[in-house]
């Protein structure tokens, strides 16, 4: 089998290969932004899904760096979600009650658009992470660990085994939280190792996947989540509401329900988050809502995300409609 790595190096990273792969028209070059800080970040089979010479496909929408991204829109910030000011240390954040979230890379399987954590001042040099560790150690009231980045899955099999099992040994942590798109990109990430090491720790693991589109969930990334259910580890989703990507009902409930026939959760549908070039991504929360609630009329509950928006400095995310209490089904 080749490793997951050799595969994330066929990665597009230029636009020019990325257009010609893609037979785009040359009539849409002067639209593509050529020198992001932020660069074009593309794996292979999320590059292979989208239609050929297609400008608006909702899948090359969320990976291709635009121009238009260069635009200052008011209320559109560098640090939308308050991540600076929730820092404990370089790698730690705390935002809510009872858990932490380790940034723990830089790196992702692939590069979004939208990602609220584009402008996030990584520090990329300390792979152990004993500073954090410590801060974990020291605060009891911590029962949950989030790891995040960047995306986890982009660090070793090595690496993370030693991390998690020095949290394994922190009393007070019951739960570990994996946020990953990485499978998405790349569904070879879930080998052997990495389930093993799953398979091995005490603390109870909730894996959190992000998809936005419904095309993103093929029958190769529904089997590697397989495998992850399969140890008894709760597999969800979390989606971007997206203009252009996901702004329609039905793109939705086939998300959804593409989700539920593999067993994993439809947990938010976030409002976008306000970073410093996204702004042809928002969706208005009016709209957000009247998707909620078509949705809720057509699916079983718990197939229904709950609505959330992220606001810096409140002490849980913001529910911007209850989709429980309006779904009994
Ligand atoms: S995978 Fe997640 S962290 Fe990485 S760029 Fe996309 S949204 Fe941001």
């Amino acid at each position: 089998m080749i490793e997951w790595r050799q595969i994330q190096r066929q990665n597009f990273t230029c636009w020019k290969k990325l257009a010609e792969f893609l037979e785009l028209d040359p009539v849409y070059f002067p639209a593509i932004l050529k020198d992001s800080h932020f660069p074009l970040n593309l794996p292979l089979r999320l590059a292979q899904k989208i239609q050929k010479n297609r400008w608006d496909d909702p899948i090359l929408r969320q990976f291709l760096p635009l121009e238009i991204e260069k635009e200052i829109v008011p209320g559109f910030q560098q640090d939308p979600v308050g991540d600076f000011e929730a820092r404990k240390s370089s790698k730690l954040l705390k935002k809510y009650q009872g858990r932490a979230l380790l940034v723990c890379t830089s790196s992702c399987a692939m590069n979004c658009r939208f990602c609220f954590r584009q402008n996030y001042d990584y520090e990329t040099q300390d792979k152990e992470f004993d500073e954090e560790l410590e801060r974990i150690r020291q605060d009891s009231s911590l029962t949950e660990i989030i790891l995040s980045g960047g995306d986890p899955l982009s660090l070793s099999n090595e690496t993370l085994s030693r991390l998690i099992e020095r949290l394994d040994v922190i009393p007070h942590l019951e739960r570990l939280r994996f946020h990953t798109r990485f499978p998405v990109g790349i569904p070879e990430r879930i080998d052997e190792g990495f389930l093993s090491l799953l398979a091995k720790t005490n603390l109870q693991i909730f894996f959190v996947i992000h998809t936005n589109h419904p095309g993103e969930l093929d029958a190769q990334v529904a089997a590697s989540l397989k495998k992850i259910q399969k140890l008894g580890i709760p597999v969800l989703n979390q989606t971007v509401l997206l203009r252009g990507v996901n702004d329609h009902v039905s793109t939705l409930k086939e998300l959804c329900e593409k989700l539920a026939r593999h067993g994993i959760l439809p947990y938010y549908l976030h409002q976008l988050d306000r970073v410093q070039g996204s702004s042809h991504f928002e969706v208005s929360e009016e709209e957000g809502r009247a998707l909620i609630a078509q949705l809720t009329e057509l699916m079983s509950g718990y197939a229904v995300p709950k609505y959330v928006k992220e606001e810096a400095g409140e002490p849980s995310k913001t529910p911007l409609l209850d989709s429980i209490s309006s779904a009994c089904n």
